[in-house]
């Protein structure tokens, strides 16, 4: 595993779940109308902030919004939609600015993943009738077909390959100029986690996988992925890129890696910032070669 990585944000909430009060509809209630519960607002991934750029809370929580957990203290945290505030922050942004506590952006991944699959689920996958929600958010019913519907987590294998004290990035077209990062990639049905890691490299790069680690993860709520960190020796060294699918990929060294990080780089190449899963399995790397 990797050493600490404090910060690698959306890890470790400090929420309590407490799942056996969602379905408590007289605790529910009393939480809503509780002094210290707090409803976070979202609106798509931009998160409302106070004048003073922390956390702006509703007024009132409405029936609609949906439970997350219990602080130390026992106070209910809520998440709720809301509409355009003068001011948001992508949630993205926020994490990189680093103005908020971790604990804060842990339950804002929790709540965007959560109000937008119930966005995107007003509808029966099955009969087409409109579903109604349950459980302060963790389940939508059909009451046409009775089927249930449970809020979805994509897995995503993302994985460092090394091979001779190297490490294999690559770079999609639309990342900004220089970015390069591990390949990653959508888990099929099917797949274990290493075949999925080993089908993506190879059908990206043309290298062959061998011996796979798993060494980290992290939830990333856009919409609602948890990336699954790996590092893997490559069997290869030939790079065939699949250009539908990254624009450009190569080996660096660590003293391109060094430079990467730090913003030196001769060609201005860099990797992805501390909050990413990405930045802590590029240099873990070359902890463990
Ligand atoms: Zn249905």
């Amino acid at each position: 595993m990797l050493k600490n990585v404090p910060a690698m944000a959306f890890t470790g909430s400090e929420l309590d779940r407490a799942a056996h009060l969602r379905r408590d509809e007289g605790w529910l209630a009393r939480a809503r109308a509780e002094t210290h519960s707090r409803c976070v607002l979202l609106d798509d991934d931009k998160v409302h902030l106070s004048s003073e750029r922390g956390l702006r809370f509703a007024h009132a929580i409405s029936d609609d919004a949906i439970f997350l957990g219990l602080d130390d203290d026992g106070h209910a945290w809520f998440a709720a939609a809301a509409t355009a505030a003068d001011t948001m922050l992508d949630l993205r942004n926020l994490a990189a600015s680093g103005s908020l506590p971790a604990p804060q952006l842990d339950l804002l991944a929790q709540a965007r993943s959560l109000l937008h699959w119930h966005q995107r689920h007003g509808f029966c996958a099955h009969c087409g009738h409109a579903t109604e929600m349950r459980d302060a958010g963790y389940r939508r019913v059909c009451p046409a077909c009775k089927a249930e519907h449970f809020p979805r987590t994509d897995s995503v294998i993302i994985i460092a390959v090394k091979r001779n004290r190297h490490v294999l990035m690559g770079r999609q077209a639309s990342w900004p100029p220089g970015m390069y990062s591990t390949l990653a990639g959508f888990m099929e049905p099917g797949e274990t986690i290493e075949d999925a890691a080993r089908r993506e490299v190879k059908e990206e790069s043309g290298i062959d996988v061998g011996a796979i680690e798993i060494v980290a993860n992290q939830p990333w709520p856009f919409p609602s992925s948890l990336m699954i960190g790996m590092i893997g020796e490559a069997l290869n060294e030939d790079i065939v890129i699949d250009t539908t699918e990254i624009e450009h990929a190569r080996w660096f060294s660590h003293a391109d890696i060094e430079a990467m990080k730090l913003g030196t780089h001769k060609d201005g190449l860099k990797i992805p910032p501390p909050l990413a899963i990405a930045h802590h399995l590029i240099l873990g790397a070359f902890q463990s070669s």
